[in-house]
């Protein structure tokens, strides 16, 4: 019953083979017997999703239909879950229950999908690998000594090793793609402002978006039709209808025009992904497709600018986390100014804290200009290249990674070295651009992904090409042994 996709699920819900409860119990189970090895989970919520399940079952049975209807799925721990605790994989939260669904929770649920708990994250979403958890580490199940990636590796984990057919997860620099790339999924980080960022712990506001993880972009089109649409209390929301995402999968890729820029051919891409890549496009070739060599000249930029912009933003809005309103607090302070202090640095992890120093200074007064300002023109210089790209092609295509997924603690002494693996990821990102990452084979026995991009608002063409290479490739169907 593991092995069964989103849209398999659905279609034996509907045909009355099993009840959402059934596979409520056998997934929650699986879960105890194998999470232990991964640590994919921060919180699990059995008697909600039992509840939840048996609420869906009596649904179906008085003829409601709906593809999320039953299916069982889990939210990172950023999303706000009432009542259940969202510690966004930290200690400062580790206490905190929230008051009240983010709009993605409380829309999925109102579909009728069955939350089986909350994932591990990188603590804050800061991080390529998972490591930086308050709650510990996350294993790739593909081996259990290599990292997941991050910041969204629990929820990438728990899918890989089919503990759950998919999961919601968030993408700030690449946190949806990485992970997948890693884990052998499929991660859509929709357009930025397409899915609600309410009641999502804001890591860099203007960067982050939630989508979903799932092994198949058919899955993703569907839980993705979940979670996308205007929402007044977000007010970065944009309002745009939302389009039927599973009818646009099964459009022929004939005379359909891929830009394959010439930046991600560098030195610091393995020659064994780069590799796979080229297969990849030699197979959307066969289907139909058109490819031209692009240029993207700002990319080289990117990561520099992204590593101020991330973390100013993250430093703004980490400084709710004051020790006094909510969250951990220190013990016995002697003043206010100990409390901020003991409250802040005993709260937040090594990485978190390194993030906020660095954005303080870049928007410090003296330096603002220098790093800050300097970056957001960068920012438009690579939406600008992008822009001028999509005149010629209708996706972009490349790596999601330079490099496979690392063994755990390797790059731990050494954050720059994991900031240079987000390269390929944070540019969509930077532009508020759409980006899938979809399995495209192995090195060394680990996945690698290969990464589209296309122009705002055409997530349908992402899962269209996506979905049109996977009826043609096997790679999204294999799993990671003893799971
Ligand atoms: N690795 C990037 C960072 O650490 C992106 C993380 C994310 O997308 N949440 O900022």
């Amino acid at each position: 019953m593991h092995h069964m996709t989103l849209a398999e699920i659905a279609r034996g819900l509907a045909d009355k083979k099993f009840s959402s409860e059934e596979l409520t119990q056998v997934l929650l189970a699986r879960i105890a017997q194998l999470d232990p090895q991964l640590n994919s989970f921060i919180s699990l919520t059995q008697e909600l999703a039992l509840s939840q399940a048996k609420a869906a079952d009596a649904r179906r049975a008085n003829g409601e239909t709906g593809a999320l209807l039953g299916a069982p799925i889990a939210h990172k721990d950023l999303f706000c879950t009432q009542g259940i605790r969202t510690s966004c994989g930290s200690k400062m939260l580790d206490n905190f229950k929230a008051p009240y669904d983010a709009t993605v929770v409380a829309k999925l649920a109102a579909a009728g999908a069955v939350t089986l708990g909350k994932t591990n994250m990188d603590e804050f979403a800061m991080g390529s690998a998972n490591e930086s958890s308050y709650y510990g580490a996350v294993k790739n199940p593909w081996n259990l000594e290599h990292v997941p990636g991050g910041s969204s590796g629990g929820s990438a984990a728990a899918v890989a090793a089919r503990l759950l057919p998919a999961a919601t997860a968030t993408d700030t620099g690449g946190s949806i793609r990485q992970p997948a790339a890693f884990t052998n999924l499929t991660g859509l980080k929709p357009t930025y402002g397409r899915v609600s960022r309410w009641g999502m712990i804001a890591y860099a506001s203007s960067l982050d978006q939630g989508g979903p993880l799932a092994r198949t972009a058919e899955d993703c089109a569907i839980l993705l039709q979940g979670m996308a649409g205007f929402d007044p209390n977000d007010s970065t929301s944009i309002d745009e209808p939302v389009p039927d995402y599973s009818a646009s999968l099964n459009s022929s890729l004939q005379g359909l025009r891929i830009g394959v820029p010439k930046e991600y051919f560098s030195a610091g891409l393995d020659p064994r992904i780069a590799e796979r890549v080229h297969n990849s496009v030699k197979e959307l070739e066969k289907l139909g497709a058109v490819i031209k060599e692009i240029s993207l000249p700002n990319m080289q930029h990117a990561i520099p600018a992204y590593y101020v912009i991330a973390p100013a933003e993250a430093s703004s809005n980490l400084s709710r986390f004051d020790g006094v309103r909510f969250g951990y607090r220190c013990e016995n302070p002697e003043n206010l100014i100990d409390l901020y202090k003991r409250s802040r640095g005993e709260g937040f992890g090594a990485e978190v804290q390194r993030r906020i120093m660095v954005g303080a200074y870049a928007l410090s007064a003296g330096y603002y200009d220098a790093y800050y300002l300097k970056a957001q023109k960068i920012r438009r210089l690579v939406k600008n290249d992008f822009m001028a790209a999509f005149n010629e092609v209708d996706i972009i295509l490349g790596p999601t990674t330079p490099n496979p997924a690392w063994k755990l603690g390797a790059k731990n002494s050494d954050p720059v070295a994991e900031y240079l693996e987000d390269v390929y990821t944070i540019t969509a990102n930077l532009a508020g651009l759409p980006g899938l990452s979809m399995p495209a084979g192995f090195v060394d026995g680990l996945p690698v992904g290969v990464q589209l991009l296309a122009p705002y608002f055409q997530e349908g063409r992402l899962l269209n090409v996506a979905h049109q290479y996977q009826l043609h490739t096997d790679w999204h169907t294999r799993t990671p042994q003893g799971f």
